[in-house]
This record gives structure tokens, C-alpha cells and sequence, in this order.
């Protein structure tokens, strides 16, 4: 597959298109509630099958993965369509589910490496909602060095068989099928001995165990692969060569992190208990001595918003117009870690102890909850460290970190345990 074409799109198209959206939101997809909006608290099996029931509705109206080929379920239009929707559907309530990783990484990477087969198989019933994704690529020995991967696939003849663990795996539990690197081969240096493969989760050789969270979500799943027996059809892209597909599906994770992708679908609004506005109204309401501080924090953070939309515009132009070099969405990726953090530390200093203590339903408890959630947006997609070495070897061409294990056959580098 050619990277994605951005087509100029006509401004009297889009303004038409714009207005078609607003009339099939308003009539079919059901509004935010602003004051109790989706919060991490709620019931969790409730929200991923109201997703899937919210999708098949964006499928049938016409507006689901609109970037998508129509031949398999989507809609062939531009980024700019996609914009629009985007745009209209930020006070609905989207299925965003959907949106990271199935649409936004994993398809994109099944659309350049499937076969035609798996395509057809697999595509359409996301579009429509049927099936929900996830990646099995971080392991419990660590996740920054994914081409370390030590979860093995024998082959034996047309299948494969799989065995070891794969961890923070968002919503396995609750998902259909994975994309999962794995290694092949262990007489060659680690980058060569990969192969990505297609994972039916709910399998009886694949254990889950879900991963409580210091918020009493239960987001995260650690799985164990017990000989499992894969066919050789669920390869996806060459056999050895699963680093390929793997940077290709971290460079789509970028984009759609820093909000680049023309694959993801739906953006909410911010409505949590860190949008200035709502912090804005509790600091003036308890006008106490901190009331200087406060406005300083919120100035600093409105700026930070502002900074961070200008950032994302100009990354996806710059990728899009070629004067900026793809891994840039690591700009966004860096700044919306270090900014979300800084978002929810601020939130719960102006609500203080009120973040401890609510009732359910109040938007204040979101700041207590969210601020335990503060480092999630520093690690997950890749740790803010990893950013920066993105930023310094590929924007800036700084020289490569040393690796003593590149050229090394997989099975002589030395390891723990
Ligand atoms: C919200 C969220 C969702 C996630 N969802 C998924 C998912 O669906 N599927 C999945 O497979 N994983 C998922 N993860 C896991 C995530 O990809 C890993 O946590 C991440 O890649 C880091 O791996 P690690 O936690 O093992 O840390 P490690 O790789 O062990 O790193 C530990 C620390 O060392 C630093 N470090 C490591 N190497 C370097 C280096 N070369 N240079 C500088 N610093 C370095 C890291 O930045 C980090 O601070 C998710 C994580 C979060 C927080």
C-alpha cells in the first residue's frame, strides 16, 4: 500500500458534506451528556457493547472509517471528509473504542501487509462494529525494546506454535483478535527474527488474566500462550520479517497519537475534570488564598492546550505537504504526554480535596481519578524517553544510541532469567 493520498478536497464539497454530517448526528447518534460524561468508573462490558452497537450505526449511516476503500466497508473519501466528522461528532457520543488500535493501527497495517483474503476477512467486520483489535507487543521483560521479543512461534510444518506472554494489553478481555510479533528465529540478529501474526484472543490455548489498576479499573490484561497452534495463514506480511510490519504499525500509532491519522475515527471534547473552563469556575467559586496561584496554573494551561492544537495542525501538514519527515508525529506524541500529565496535576490542585471525596456522578472526582492516570499518556504507544531518542536520531540526525546486541544471533545475546 502507497501511503495514504492526501486529495485536495473541494471547499464547497466539504461545507456540504459538513452539513449532511450535523443532520445525520443530530437525528442518529445519541449527545454527550456534559456533566456526567464518559467516565473511567463506569461499567466496562456496558461501554465496549454500546461501542459496537455505536459503530454499526456509524456503518450503516455511511459515515464510519470514512478513509477506508469501499471495497471493504469504508468510504474512500479524504482526510478533510474525515475532518469533518471529526470535527461535528465531538459532542456525541462516538465509538471510540474503535478508533485506537483497531481502525487507526492495526487496520492501516492490515491494509498494507494483508493478503487480499485477509483483508476481505477482516476489514469490514470492524468497520461494521463486529470485531474490536488489540496489540500483543509489550512483554512482562519490557516494551520499549519490542524487536526483543522473546514469545516464540515454532514452525511445525502449516502452523505455527506459540508460547510465553505478552502484558498491558488494553482490553484483550474484552477484544476478538490481536496483532502479536513474536520470534521465529533465534539464529539471527533481533530485528530479523520476528514475524507479526493475526491472534483470535478468546482461544482455549491463549490464558487472560485481567491486571486490577490503582483506579479499580481493570483496562490492562497479561496473556499466556500455552502451545497454541496457529495456521500459517495468520502471518501477516513475510515469515522473519515481522520488524518490518512492526515499524510500520509504530509509525501509524504515532500518527494516530499525534492526530494525524486519516484512519482513526471520532475525538471527544475534553469534558474531564481537567478543562480550564470547569477549573476556571471552581477557583473562582473558592476564592482563597490560592486564587493568585490558580490563575497562573490556568494560564499556563490554556496555553499549553493552544500550543499542543497549533503543534498536532502543523505536524500533519508538514507530513502531509512532505517538508516534515514521518516519525514527526513523535512531536505530538512527546508534548501530549508531558501536557496531559501537567493537565491533570493542575486539576487537582484547584479542586484539592474536593477530588477525593464526591459524589458519584460529579465531575470533580474525575480529577482525583484521572490524576492517578496522569503517567499513562507518558508510556503508552511508546514511553516519552523513546519520543525523544525518536526526535534526536530521526528529526535531528543525531547519532544512533549504541546497541551491543544488534548484530548479535538473537539466542547469544545475554539476558536476565
Ligand atoms: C495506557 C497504556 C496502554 C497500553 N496499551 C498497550 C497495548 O494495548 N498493547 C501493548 O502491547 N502494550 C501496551 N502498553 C504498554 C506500553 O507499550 C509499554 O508500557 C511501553 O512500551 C513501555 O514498556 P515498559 O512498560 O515495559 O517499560 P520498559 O521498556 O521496561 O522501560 C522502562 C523505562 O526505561 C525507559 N527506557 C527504556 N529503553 C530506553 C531507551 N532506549 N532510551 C531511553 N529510555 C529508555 C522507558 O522510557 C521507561 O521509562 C500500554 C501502556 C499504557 C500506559
Amino acid at each position: 500500500m502507497d501511503d495514504f493520498v492526501y486529495a485536495e478536497t473541494d471547499p464547497g464539497e466539504l461545507a456540504r458534506y459538513r452539513e449532511e454530517v450535523e443532520a445525520w448526528m443530530n437525528e442518529n447518534m445519541p449527545r454527550r451528556d456534559p456533566v456526567n460524561p464518559w467516565h473511567p468508573i463506569q461499567d466496562d462490558d456496558e461501554r465496549s457493547s454500546r461501542n459496537r452497537e455505536l459503530q454499526r450505526r456509524l456503518y450503516d449511516g455511511g459515515y464510519a472509517a470514512v478513509c477506508y476503500p469501499k471495497e471493504y466497508g469504508g468510504q474512500s473519501l479524504t482526510a478533510a471528509h474525515k475532518q469533518v466528522i471529526d470535527d461535528v461528532s465531538m459532542d456525541f457520543d462516538m465509538p471510540i473504542l474503535f478508533s485506537l488500535p483497531t481502525l487507526a493501527i492495526c487496520g492501516p497495517t492490515i491494509l498494507e501487509f494483508g493478503t487480499e483474503e485477509q483483508k476481505q476477512r477482516y476489514i469490514p467486520a470492524w468497520i461494521k462494529g463486529d470485531e474490536l483489535w488489540v496489540q500483543f507487543m509489550s512483554e512482562p521483560s519490557g516494551g520499549s525494546d519490542m524487536a526483543g521479543a522473546l514469545t516464540r512461534a515454532d514452525r511445525d510444518g502449516d502452523t505455527f506454535i506459540v508460547n510465553g506472554s505478552k502484558i498491558w494489553s488494553t482490553f484483550a478481555q474484552r477484544s476478538d483478535y490481536a496483532l502479536m510479533l513474536a520470534r521465529t528465529n533465534w539464529d539471527v540478529p533481533k530485528h530479523r527474527g520476528l514475524t507479526m501474526f493475526i491472534v483470535p484472543i478468546h482461544h482455549p490455548d491463549i490464558e487472560i488474566h485481567t491486571i486490577k489498576m490503582v483506579d479499580g479499573t481493570d483496562e490492562f490484561c497479561q496473556e499466556y500462550f500455552n502451545d497454541l497452534m496457529l495456521p500459517a495463514e495468520n502471518v501477516l506480511g513475510e515469515v522473519d520479517d515481522g520488524w518490518t510490519v512492526a515499524t510500520r504499525l509504530l509509525f501509524h500509532e504515532r500518527a494516530a497519537v499525534g492526530n494525524a491519522s486519516p484512519y482513526s475515527q471520532g475525538r471527544h471534547r475534553n469534558t474531564s475534570a481537567g478543562g480550564v473552563e470547569d477549573l476556571a469556575a471552581v477557583a473562582r467559586d473558592r476564592r482563597g488564598a490560592d486564587v493568585g496561584r490558580h490563575r497562573q496554573r490556568l494560564g499556563h494551561l490554556e496555553t499549553l492546550g493552544q500550543v499542543e492544537e497549533m503543534l498536532s495542525d502543523r505536524v500533519v501538514k508538514g507530513i502531509e505537504g512532505g517538508f516534515l519527515p514521518a516519525p514527526s508525529g513523535s512531536l505530538v506524541r512527546l508534548f501530549h504526554g508531558l501536557s496531559r500529565a501537567e493537565r491533570y496535576t493542575v486539576a487537582l490542585e484547584v479542586q484539592g480535596d474536593h477530588a477525593l471525596v464526591w459524589n458519584r456522578g460529579e465531575s470533580t472526582g474525575a480529577a482525583g481519578l484521572e490524576y492517578l492516570q496522569r503517567q499513562a499518556a507518558s508510556i503508552g504507544g511508546g514511553t516519552t524517553e523513546m519520543a525523544r531518542n525518536i526526535i534526536s536520531e530521526r528529526i535531528l540526525g543525531m547519532p544512533r544510541e549504541p546497541a551491543a546486541d544488534r548484530d548479535l544471533p538473537f539466542s547469544q545475546v545475554p539476558r536476565s532469567g
